[in-house]
């Protein structure tokens, strides 16, 4: 097995629920210790400066980050199984890195001071606001991911109210000064020396108030609902994979968009196909005898059966390869099925049988047993150099 590639949220150390914002923000602290400017000639910090302008290369982008999220670095590899995946194979290169970096910096003028802008001017609380997104968690089963399947899921969202389209405030009625802060949107709290300035809490610092609330929403804007989504969930999903529904998440306000729903996806496990990416781990069971003379077994897989030839003297653990048996992805072709031979041992003989066998099993000898003569051997050896030890005491 090729080194593992490490994970994107993994390497900025940000779970996978986190916000472009703290994406960004942990890019930034990461990028900033591991500039070549600030580590000239450390290798190490080059290297790490790489691995975090990579992650953020994908995760600041929405699709990728989806991609991502899905099919892990495998959307982006050479190709599955590979190794060392990401952007064609090689990783990303310190030019493409320090562009990632110029990029996020927004031109590159005095990056240490100026990087990202700092504060964005505040929001204008008057202007549309979109929804918030919205996770949904989702158990399927083995065969669902591996097949794909359609679902319908339930959830209570709370929706832009169509009665006042989420304005909050009833059809026809205006919007007046709020007499809290006398139309400022701030109010002035402590005494003498500590004085602060603070957003008004009744107008949210607009510095106006709805004349008369909507009767629907009762000024919230918003309304909870129940809804029912279909979700596709396409072949060769994972554990962790998300599938991002535009619009289906909390509705905006003031005529602001809709959040996004993501359903994050949790596989069960299966009782004996266990999963590789797109291959398939199965142990499978081979009956003493075809181990030791050959012969064919049959093997459940997920597209059915198959026949695996199995050579005469297989032992318990050998692993075979069945080549496109394994998960098929439309994006990333197929993986195989690993099948790990565990020899099966025949249970409920009669005497009649032991006997018969008995007779058969006479013309064995110690010859054909390798690894028993191996392992006496071994021992033989270790006993002669304890005792010449235990004499020269
Ligand atoms: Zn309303
Ligand atoms: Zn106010």
């Amino acid at each position: 097995m090729a080194s593992k590639k490490r994970d994107y949220y993994e390497v900025l150390g940000v779970d996978r629920g986190a916000s472009a914002d703290d994406i960004k923000k942990a890019y930034r602290k990461l990028a900033i210790k591991y500039h070549p400017d600030q580590n000239p000639g450390d290798k190490v910090a080059e290297e790490k400066f790489k691995e975090v302008s990579e992650a953020y290369e994908v995760l600041s982008d929405p699709s990728k980050r989806q991609q991502y999220d899905q099919f892990g670095h495998a959307a982006f590899g050479a190709g599955r199984g590979g190794g060392a995946g990401g952007f064609g194979g090689g990783g990303i290169d310190l030019e493409e890195a320090l562009r990632t970096f110029m990029g996020a910096a927004g031109g590159g003028s005095s990056i240490f001071d100026n990087f990202f802008g700092g504060s964005s001017q505040a929001r204008n609380p008057n202007s549309p606001q979109s929804g918030a997104d919205l996770r949904f968690d989702l158990e399927i089963d083995f065969e669902e991911a591996v097949i794909g399947s359609r679902r319908e899921v339930r959830i209570n969202v709370n929706e832009t109210c169509s009665r006042c389209k989420g304005s909050g405030a009833e059809p026809g009625s205006g919007r007046r000064s709020c007499s809290d802060c006398g139309g400022s949107g701030q109010v002035v709290s402590g005494s003498g020396f500590i004085q602060f300035r603070q957003t008004c809490p009744t107008c949210r610092g607009t510095g106006e108030v709805i004349e008369k609330s909507c009767t629907t929403c009762h000024g919230q804007g918003l309304v909870r609902k129940k809804r029912t989504i279909e979700v596709n969930i396409p072949a060769g999903v994972e554990t962790g994979s998300r599938l991002r529904i535009a619009g289906k998440g909390e509705g905006g306000l003031r005529g602001g968009r809709a959040g996004d729903l993501y359903i994050v996806l949790h596989v069960r496990e299966h009782e004996f196909f266990k999963r590789n990416d797109l291959d398939i781990v199965c142990e499978v069971p081979v009956p003493f005898h075809i181990a030791m003379l050959g012969g064919e077994v049959r093997v459940p897989t997920i597209h059915g059966n198959a026949i695996l030839k199995i050579p005469a003297g297989t032992e318990s653990g050998k692993v075979f390869r069945m080549r496109g048996k394994g998960i098929t992805s439309p994006r990333y072709g197929t993986g195989d099925q690993h099948v790990v031979v565990q020899i099966e041992i025949p249970q409920g003989l009669s005497s009649k049988e032991k006997k018969k066998l008995q007779e058969a099993i006479s013309l064995l000898s110690d010859k054909h047993f390798p690894l028993t003569q191996k392992m006496r051997n071994a021992a033989e050896v270790f006993y002669e150099h304890k005792q010449a030890l235990e004499k020269a005491k």
